[in-house]
């Protein structure tokens, strides 16, 4: 009656056993197959990105993405898990660009694009059958057979409708902008991409002396990149702030008064205070000639002083340098006292031409040759160092610029109230994510920042006429309406790049062409678009879609607050006015034995596969589920996992051995 058990504590070994008996009696299938008409539980899985390898963080996620919907799957419910791959953007491009030893879109141009985007596609799978060994062997239960996948042409279609009805609400926009860019990628960022890659780093920042147009005196400004210096078309001060002349070692500054003793330490005198307001006009002389005799010729405004409450005295000289072609305060302070722009930096972050002392130079590594030429003129007060948050990009970690590009938009500061109140309806795990973390995020939405000047990605959808006159743009939908503007569009067609900037449609405004806007999207829109894009819908599968939107649970890693939880949050608020998920559990970082971030380049990675090995998934999973909240971050050590699989699975085990050894005995009938 009772099978006799070995008391050997070896349950890696007996795991096995149970992942065969679950992979050849199809027990996951049979536990949707049997559940026909049983009540829905619905969980959506994030899609990772197959071609990194999975770290221990993706065995957290995994183990609780999987105890919920088991739990309810046990309670009688139909649990869908439809696996998912994110498969698109600049984390694939930038893996390809390593494999084939080339960098930067002018290599990519020469090596080809249709060459280019077919390797990419390659490079998706590159890691998939670990992440398959990685789930399989964790316990984790989904259908990895018929995943949904963001680049096939199904999925792409789906994104697709969903940018032409948000194209039809008329919350997409092109506007020439201050955008984080990226200038080794060559591509804007958004917000929630660039929010994922601050750091704290210390640099150079300089105390700078403009000299008054028509006097032997000093406008004191001081900035923390000095590469934006050369491209400067206005000083900015606060019109209600004291200002005041300042003589020092026989030379007179302006700026502000509060600042003067942080800034010229002792031996100064004031020679007369005035308002910021008093400021507004006063001439400067252009700090290079790079192009200025140009650009005074056509704007008399150049080199000015101006006014904006935007200047704080927290830090600096009580003066702001104006830039606009690399700062959205400056672009709009510009506009408004139409200062003219001056961009001398090129679309890789190096100097153009004009700026001939440093033609080339990337900008970040002109910042010294700048500070020294200011010193050599007598044009620089002083330099100091200076510590500040600044974003990388998040997948090529380059400093991030601030630059002026073409970009498209989607409006989302204007559903901040939309997506409060979509937010309204989630229970989030740990509360305070709700109101905090997520909800401050919410009520500040910026703009999406939604093209990428890249290659592997769903082509933005936009035709715009040829004839500038016209300027016609039109957003497709489907694959059936571009064949009906186009009937020549082949059946297959794919709607990647190069082959669908091929397509022309006819202008029906004009006689011209449309061409299609060369962008791609971010990819984060793709992984956002999941709850309708797995099912092809709105073209197939209206019952699916139906039956499983909104999702009963979620859960992804912290970092997701401001990735695909928002972006999920974002579209579905967009097109259904409703969030799409009703509960998510945050979880926290793996870290080391010594709360050290765990990272390849830090040494100190865990694999998991290894771990598993060893341990064994129930000794991994139950040390995650107890050792404390799953949002709090856990540090992971060998003697931890083992600890807890001795003393609990250890103890059960040993129990039910004795158990089954005397019900045996006994032919005990319970
Ligand atoms: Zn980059
Ligand atoms: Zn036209």
């Amino acid at each position: 009656m009772y099978k006799k058990v070995t008391t050997d504590l070896n349950f890696a070994a007996r795991e096995q056993d149970v992942l065969a008996l679950w992979r050849d009696n199809k027990i996951f299938e049979k536990s949707i197959e049997l559940r026909e008409d049983a009540p829905v539980f619905t969980f959506y899985d994030g899609p990772p990105t197959a071609n990194g390898q999975p770290h221990i963080g993706h065995v957290i996620t995994r183990a609780v993405k999987d105890l919920f919907p088991r739990y309810r799957t046990m309670k009688g419910f139909r649990v869908l898990r439809k696996a998912g791959w994110d498969t698109h953007g600049l984390p694939v491009e930038l893996e390809v660009e390593k494999q084939l030893g080339i960098s930067g879109k002018p290599e990519i141009e020469t090596y080809g694009v249709e060459p280019f985007i077919e390797k990419c596609k390659e490079s998706v799978w590159k890691y998939e059958s670990l992440w398959r060994e990685m789930s399989e062997r964790v316990g984790y239960w989904a259908d990895m057979d018929a995943p949904y996948v963001t680049y096939q042409n199904n999925y792409i279609e789906s994104v697709w409708w969903a940018l032409s009805e948000i194209w039809k609400q008329g919350l997409i926009y092109k506007s020439y902008r201050v955008v984080p860019y990226c200038p080794r990628c060559g591509t804007p960022l958004s917000s929630h991409e660039v929010a994922q890659g601050y750091k704290d780093v210390t640099e150079d920042s300089a105390y700078v002396c403009f000299r008054v147009a028509d006097r032997d005196e000093y406008l004191l400004a001081w900035t923390t990149t000095p590469w934006t210096l050369p491209s400067n078309v206005g000083l900015c001060v606060n019109a209600k702030e004291e200002y005041a002349r300042i003589s020092q070692n026989g030379r007179v500054y302006i700026m502000a008064a509060a600042l003067a003793a942080d800034v010229l330490g002792e031996g100064y005198e004031i020679l007369e205070t005035l308002k910021g307001k008093d400021l507004e006009g006063l001439k400067y002389e252009p700090l290079f000639d790079f192009a200025s005799p140009e650009i005074a010729a056509n704007n008399p405004n150049y080199c000015t002083v101006v006014c904006d409450n935007y200047v704080t005295l927290t830090d600096g000289t009580g003066i702001v340098h104006i830039a606009p072609a690399f700062g959205e305060d400056d672009a709009r302070i510009s506009k408004a006292y139409n200062l003219p722009l001056l961009q001398l930096v090129d679309a890789q972050g190096c100097f153009i031409k004009d700026a001939y002392l440093w033609t080339g130079k990337f900008v970040k590594d002109a910042d010294p040759l700048i500070i020294k030429e200011l010193a050599n003129r007598g044009q620089l007060l002083k330099k100091s160092a200076y510590t500040h948050n600044y974003p990388f990009c998040w997948r090529c970690h380059t400093p991030l610029l601030y630059y002026a590009r073409d970009a498209w938009f989607i409006k989302m500061s204007e559903m901040r109230d939309k997506l409060l109140s979509s937010n309204d309806a989630v229970n989030w795990l740990p509360g305070h994510m709700k109101e905090g973390r997520f909800g401050n995020w919410l009520e500040n939405a910026a703009d999406w920042s939604l093209s990428r000047e890249r290659y592997w990605g769903t082509p933005l959808p936009i035709w715009i006429c040829d004839n500038d006159d016209c300027g016609h743009r039109h957003c497709v939908g489907s694959i059936a309406e571009l064949k009906s503007l186009n009937p020549d569009v082949p059946d297959d067609i794919e709607l990647h790049k190069p082959y669908i900037d091929a397509v022309k449609l006819p202008c029906p405004k004009c006689a011209g062409a449309m061409t299609r806007t060369p962008e791609v999207i971010d990819c984060w829109f793709d992984s956002g678009s999941m709850p309708f894009a797995q099912w092809h819908y709105p073209f197939e599968n209206e019952d699916m879609f139906k039956q499983q939107f909104p999702a009963d649970f979620i859960a992804e890693g912290v970092d997701q607050t401001r990735g695909w939880f928002y972006t999920l949050m974002a579209i579905s608020t967009l097109l259904f006015g409703q969030s799409p998920y009703k509960n998510v559990i945050v979880t926290g970082l793996g870290l080391d034995e010594k709360g050290q971030k765990m990272g390849k380049s830090l040494g100190n990675a865990v694999s998991p596969l290894d771990a598993l090995t060893k341990h064994g998934a129930d000794a991994v999973r139950w040390f995650m589920y107890v050792n404390s909240a799953p949002w709090n971050n856990f540090r992971y050590s060998d003697d931890t996992v083992n600890e807890g699989a001795r003393r609990f699975m250890g103890t059960l085990w040993n129990t039910y051995a004795f158990y089954v050894l005397y019900a045996e005995i006994d032919q005990f009938n319970p």
